[in-house]
């Protein structure tokens, strides 16, 4: 069968590139389809295309706002195609993609519930004073392969309803899914208003630093997030960055094993466990140690893993070749190290990126998969003797994504999860991010914050407006 290929949308028109590369399934290891490979011309004409469109589309919010809503219906119709797309080139079972599409349609209608606020701090017969959010001008939005559809839907909602224009740019693990939402919105969206490139890194870094560029909205990598932000400054474009995290999940003694362990499974393994607020290492008091651990070995035991095509399966492939490189290196690692495996702690067989859920149990803080951002199926769960001594190894850290606390009394643990040093303390849940809620990272985890009236206006220069009457 030939490689399909998508194009690029540019100025609402199909864009083919002279070159392509291949997009893979995680679930095979084979090639499936050719993504465009942008060049620097047509990488212009994305940034020209989205700056014309600009001048019209900054006029009117009410029109946006109804333009948002139709993108959300338009992108439900398309449910299938986009999800399948989503599946085929990430990995995920058919049923998260779909969720992820519901997600976008979500993120999409609660955006449009915002408004620019127009503050007036004085009116008076000598004179107005008034705060206006003005759109930056051209947004680039580069996003990552784990949750390409939504996270692209948390950039361009609220950077076209503050009235600025996007040139996007996924992750070259998953482009597929992008390119075709370009294509599916250009029946909502005027023409230059979102434009979709795709490409290896380096079109990210030429994006990020082109003069066209007012705005980078980069979610990814801390190392890559650091180099956007090195890029960013000689122009003083503005920048959001929303980058990893090593986040901790700390039981109280009273953890409540049967109510909150599926949800504490979950919150590490959810999407392969390849979710930046996922729980990445869990601290728990030395008495509930084995209990614990056993629980969460259980429920990984029982995790259906297999191709996200196949019906009833829970958990696909890792997403690429380097990811289940970098998991199976650090799994093995900490097993050289003293380790030990309760659940897990190899690849499947076969020719896709699987591996087992992974519980690894006699470690401690000092091993990388501890220490660092796995991104994958396989969680540290550590044993602690002092609450004090937990809470400060879960902020001894560079990262400052989110973290948790859990416990039967959730206010006895609210009072510790405020400690933590992130973005976002959960009691009780974990990776539950809610549309209208800012999120962002503390720390290396990131600058700015995404979602709510703060996100949207993060996509906004704020302005002064003082009228002097007579
Ligand atoms: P990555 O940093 O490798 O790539 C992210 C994007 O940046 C891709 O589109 C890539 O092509 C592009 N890119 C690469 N080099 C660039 C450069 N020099 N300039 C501009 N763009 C460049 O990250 P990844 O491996 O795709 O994603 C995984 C990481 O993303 C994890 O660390 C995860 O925690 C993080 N993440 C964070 C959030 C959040 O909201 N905080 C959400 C999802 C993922």
């Amino acid at each position: 069968m030939p490689e399909q290929k998508y194009p690029m949308t540019v100025d609402g028109k199909d864009v083919h590139a002279g070159d392509t590369f291949g997009v893979c399934n995680p679930a095979t290891g084979q090639v499936f389809a050719q993504a465009p490979d942008c060049s620097p011309a047509q990488l212009d004409d994305a940034l020209r295309a989205a700056a014309d469109a600009f001048p019209l589309w900054r006029d009117d919010i009410s029109a946006r706002r109804s333009i948002l809503l139709a993108a959300a219906a338009r992108i439900e119709e398309c449910t299938e195609e986009l999800a399948t797309l989503l599946t085929l080139e990430q990995g995920k079972p058919l049923a998260d993609a779909q969720f992820e599409i519901q997600v976008v349609a979500l993120i999409l209608r609660s955006t449009a519930t915002l408004d620019v606020p127009r503050e007036v701090i004085l009116d008076d017969d000598d004179q107005r004073i008034e705060v206006l959010h003005q759109p930056v001008g051209v947004v680039a939005a580069i996003t990552p392969w784990n949750v390409p559809l939504a996270l692209a839907a948390m950039k361009y909602a609220p950077a076209l309803l503050a009235g600025n224009t996007v040139v996007l740019k996924p992750s070259p693990f998953t482009p597929l899914s992008s390119l075709a939402l370009g294509a599916v919105l250009r029946d909502v969206l005027p023409p230059g208003v979102l434009n979709v490139i795709s490409g290896r890194d380096p079109l990210g870094a030429q994006l990020a630093e082109h003069t066209v560029t007012r705005k980078v909205s980069f979610t990814g990598s801390v190392a890559t997030g650091k180099r956007v932000a090195a890029a960013a400054a000689p122009d003083l474009k503005r920048i959001t960055l929303e980058l990893g995290g090593n986040d901790a999940a700390i039981l109280l003694d009273d953890f409540d094993l049967d109510t909150h362990v599926d949800r504490l499974f979950w919150g590490a393994f959810a999407n392969c466990g390849q979710v930046c607020a996922a729980v990445k290492r869990v601290y728990v008091p030395r008495g509930r140690y084995t209990e614990v651990v056993d629980a969460l070995a259980d429920r990984a035991r029982s995790v259906e893993v297999g191709d996200g095509m196949r019906p009833g399966v829970q958990m696909g492939p890792l997403a690429n070749a380097p990811q289940f490189d970098r998991v199976q290196e650090l799994v093995a690692e900490a097993l050289a190290g003293g380790a030990t495996a309760a659940a897990g702690g190899r690849r499947l067989d076969g020719d896709g990126y699987f591996f087992e859920p992974t519980i690894l149990r006699d470690l401690d803080d000092g091993v990388r998969i501890v220490d660092e951002e796995q991104f994958g199926p396989a969680l540290p769960v550590i044993p602690y003797d002092d609450v004090e001594d937990a809470l400060a190894r879960a902020n001894r850290t560079h990262f400052g994504l989110d973290g948790s606390v859990w416990s039967a009394d959730p206010e006895r643990a609210a009072v510790l999860a405020a400690r933590l040093e992130c973005g976002t303390s959960w009691v009780n849940t974990h990776a539950m991010p809610t549309p209208g809620v800012p999120f962002g990272g503390h720390k290396w985890s990131g600058i700015g914050v995404a979602g709510g009236l703060a996100g949207l206006l993060s996509y906004t220069e704020t302005k002064v407006l003082h009228v002097v009457r007579g």
